[in-house]
């Protein structure tokens, strides 16, 4: 079971490391919900400003937005979530474990994606006539029918009492995009924006997943990056490849091989959807291809939907052509937790460095790196050699998220920051205190080179792109 081993490798590192730990441990933990510690925090800021970057600020077609978490209650039901967002679920009458009974017809080989409840448990009857469906968990063959499951969380933010009743109801947003629609017309009316051009956003979304055991790949509490491109219909096939490629080069862009990554076009669509794609990517840690990114062409249901609901004309006039319509949509979206875990499956490595040895180094992009640069004194109680080492690394912080470590021998620093990923570590010894140079070494190759001290700015300059 070599994929079980490498997803508790990760975990494990996680959590010694400090970049994910299980929320709420001291109270037992609390299922599906995870925090990121200190180098966890670093390196999914480093992976969000990634996509920022590529998508907002490199780009003059699209601009960004930070919509609250709760809306108007009218929001979810106008986008059609409250009716219908939910996944089918079947419950083990032994053990009680839950299944997704989609994610169970998949094993054997029938696509049961947004396919109705009769169409499902048709299908579940048939295997258990086999006696083929049994529990994940346990075994066992006395399993429910599917039934639907809402994945929609609910709050009584504002509401006079405790109790959850049908006017008191607020959701926590099951996506982001819901808020990018609500402020498309603020959007267009204040930032001089023309069609074709996008909205972008990063932010928590909150699904009620009915299993999520697969560390953050699935949680119920997670982040999304969503970027919506408002068009008319004439241009869609057009910008829905350009946008597929953009997103497709991306991937290579941060390392991941072609190789490692598919498209899946989804073979069931919503009604109102033209095409819908998903980037898959070849997880050892999961093992094999699952969904990391959707590139989906919505037509124009969503802002119709909100104009319908709302009274509001969302309609858009274009002063060239003298016509007005309602918007088409082409969506990415992407979820910032598998991103992040696609990346450490990538990096993990673990490296027989001498016979007997192994040294576990995370290979992170340079860019995607938690810390940059690591600065050593050779030894701790040699002020000469601290005081020089605590000099370089405040010059270098400035630019750089850097650290400064002076425990253990050397050898032993080096392995921990090759466990977060550090790309350079610089060592100040006696010599540097005579030629004004250090050893810089380098975390993939292992190779050491002397580098002047008044070079290191210039010589780190572009690795990073700050
Ligand atoms: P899945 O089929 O895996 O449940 P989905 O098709 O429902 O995902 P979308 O609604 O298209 O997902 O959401 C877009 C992206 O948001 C997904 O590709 C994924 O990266 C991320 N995402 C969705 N649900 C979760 C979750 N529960 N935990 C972490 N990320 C998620």
């Amino acid at each position: 079971m070599a994929e079980i081993n490498q997803m508790e490798k990760l975990v494990s590192l996680c959590k010694r490391r400090g970049f994910v730990f299980p929320s709420s441990e001291i109270y037992g933990g609390f299922a599906a919900i995870y925090d990121y510690g200190h180098y966890g925090t670093l390196l999914k800021n480093n992976i969000r400003d990634a996509w920022w970057k590529h998508m907002v600020q490199y780009r003059d077609d699209v601009v960004g937005l930070d919509s609250a978490i709760f809306m108007h209650p009218k929001t979810w039901v106008a986008s059609g979530h409250v009716d219908s967002f939910d996944d089918p679920q079947i419950d083990c009458k032994k053990c009680k474990a839950r299944m997704r009974a989609d994610h169970i017809l998949e094993v054997f080989g029938i696509n049961a994606d947004k396919q109705p409840l009769e169409f499902i448990n048709a299908e579940i009857k048939k295997l258990k006539e086999l006696g083929k469906l049994k529990c994940q968990a346990c075994g066992s063959t006395d399993v429910t029918e599917a039934k639907r499951f809402s994945l929609m969380v609910k709050s009584n933010l504002g509401s006079p009492t405790d109790a959850l009743s049908e006017e008191n109801v607020v959701y926590l947003r099951p996506e982001t995009c819901g808020g990018i629609y609500l402020e498309y017309k603020n959007t267009v009316d204040s930032t001089r924006v023309k069609l074709p051009f996008g909205i972008a956003q990063i932010g928590k979304a909150f699904r009620n997943e009915i299993v999520a055991r697969q560390f953050i790949f699935r949680t119920r509490e997670f982040e999304q990056m969503e970027m919506q491109y408002f068009l008319h219909p004439s241009i869609m096939k057009e910008k829905y490849e350009m946008w597929k490629k953009l997103r497709w080069d991306w991937y290579l862009e941060y390392g991941i091989a072609g190789e490692n990554i598919q498209w899946h076009q989804h073979e069931k669509l919503a009604h109102y959807a033209s095409e819908a794609y998903d980037v898959e990517y070849d997880f050892k840690s999961l093992g094999g291809f699952k969904e990391i990114e959707g590139v989906h062409a919505r037509g124009n249901w969503d802002l119709s939907q909100h104009a319908k609901f709302s009274g509001v004309d969302l309609s858009y006039l274009d002063e060239k052509t003298g016509e007005r319509f309602v918007p088409h949509i082409m969506e990415t979206s992407v979820g910032l937790g598998r991103l992040f875990l696609m990346f450490l499956d990538k990096a993990y490595t673990e490296e027989e460095i001498k016979e007997g040895e192994v040294r576990t180094v995370l290979k992170l992009d340079k860019r995607l790196a938690p810390i940059k640069v690591a600065i050593f004194p050779l030894m701790k109680n040699k002020p000469e050699l601290v005081s020089k080492a605590r000099e370089i690394f405040d010059g270098l912080k400035m630019r750089w998220m850097c650290e400064f470590d002076d425990n253990g021998n050397v050898g032993k620093r080096y392995r921990r920051q090759d466990e977060i990923g550090t790309p350079y570590c610089v060592t100040v010894d006696f010599d540097s205190l005579e030629d004004g140079a250090v050893t810089v070494r380098d975390r993939d190759t292992m190779r050491q080179e002397r580098i002047g001290i008044e070079k290191l700015e210039s010589f780190f300059s572009g690795k990073f792109y700050n």
